[in-house]
């Protein structure tokens, strides 16, 4: 059987910086991730995962504005993004496949994921998932909300509770050894915690790194490649010394990420996920922009975690 390949889009890379991000701009933007998939999808068995940072936090903003209807929760979002950019990926993945193979006779299917969290999880205490634009003087002075400062901005940020596990693993193993191309996981997944055999969602966005590092480990996939708005993981990000990596080991991504080179909310936790997935029997583990996939897979691009101390 062919190898199976996680790949994980950037809410972030759907909405490049300086732009609104409207839905025309969305489909232009994920052309470029996109026909790289389907020209993968030959070699591939294939997942494709991604967040939702942007478009939940704009979901949420536009419940605010209205007061006639009652507000939806957060999980509930979540489950809006699935389907949204779910839809998205799979129908510019479809014209992507038809402009590549013609009548092409690929199956691509969009799983709506519940992640587990734990109820306990110190992630509930302190919000550190940034959502939504950068937000404005005014929008700042207005908020009733938790803002950090991130890379692009002041944004909204919301509890991120770790994932535990996926609860649609199975059916999603299913689907891949049966061919389907599948998304899943968007968005981090819909947070659920257990209560006996019953879920409940909760309000929360889980990172989309480390679930698709979870799931990867959980179907035994064999390479996780993560693309995002940088050409791939740099020490001294944004200051004048700062130097992108090609090749690092585990142990080497390990002393970076201690020494703080990779903040949380954005970089940490996909150097964390890499990590994760190799430790867990990943073959392969990359960082890269998403105009870069192929090349990243091909070693010309991105940068490469590799498992032990070796010299990188
Ligand atoms: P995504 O939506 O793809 O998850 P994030 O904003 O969460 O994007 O993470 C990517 C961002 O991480 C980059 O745009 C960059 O500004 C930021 N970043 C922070 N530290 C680093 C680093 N050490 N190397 C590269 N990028 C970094
Ligand atoms: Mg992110």
């Amino acid at each position: 059987m062919r190898p199976i390949l996680l790949v994980a889009l950037g809410g972030n890379a759907l909405i490049r910086k300086g732009q609104s991000g409207t839905v025309a701009e969305q489909f232009q933007n994920l052309t470029i991730p996109v026909a790289q998939i389907a020209r993968l999808s030959n070699e591939f068995r294939i997942i494709i995962t991604h967040g939702n940072g942007p478009q939940v936090g704009t979901l949420l903003l536009q419940q605010e504005c209205c007061s006639e209807a009652p507000r939806l929760p957060l999980e509930i979002l979540v489950a809006q993004t699935q389907g949204q950019i779910g839809y998205m990926i799979e129908s510019t993945l479809d014209n992507e496949l038809t402009r590549l193979e013609g009548e092409h006779q690929k199956l691509i299917v969009t799983v709506l994921t519940y992640v587990l969290v734990d109820e306990n999880d110190p992630g509930f205490l302190t919000p550190t998932k940034p959502i939504g634009p950068v937000l404005d003087q005014d929008s700042l002075a207005g908020r009733a909300y938790p803002v950090a400062q991130t890379s692009r901005g002041p944004r909204r940020v919301v509890a991120s509770p770790r994932p535990v596990t996926i609860i649609e693993k199975r059916e999603i193993k299913r689907l891949i050894d049966m061919g389907f191309i599948v998304i899943a996981c968007g968005g981090g997944g819909i947070p659920v915690i257990r209560h006996g055999r019953a879920f409940q969602g909760v309000d929360a966005v889980i990172d989309k790194d480390l679930a698709s590092a979870k799931l990867a480990e959980e179907v035994g996939a064999d390479i996780l490649i993560i693309a995002t708005d940088v050409e791939g993981v740099a020490i001294s990000y944004s200051a004048p010394d700062e130097m992108f990596l090609r090749r690092i080991t585990a142990d080497e991504a390990e002393r970076y990420l201690r020494e703080g080179h990779f903040p949380p909310g954005s970089m940490g936790p996909k150097v964390e996920a890499a990590l994760q997935f190799l430790t867990s029997g990943g073959r392969r583990a990359l960082i890269c922009s998403i105009d870069a996939i192929e090349k990243a897979l091909a070693g010309e691009a991105g940068t490469e975690i590799v498992a032990g101390c070796e010299r990188g």
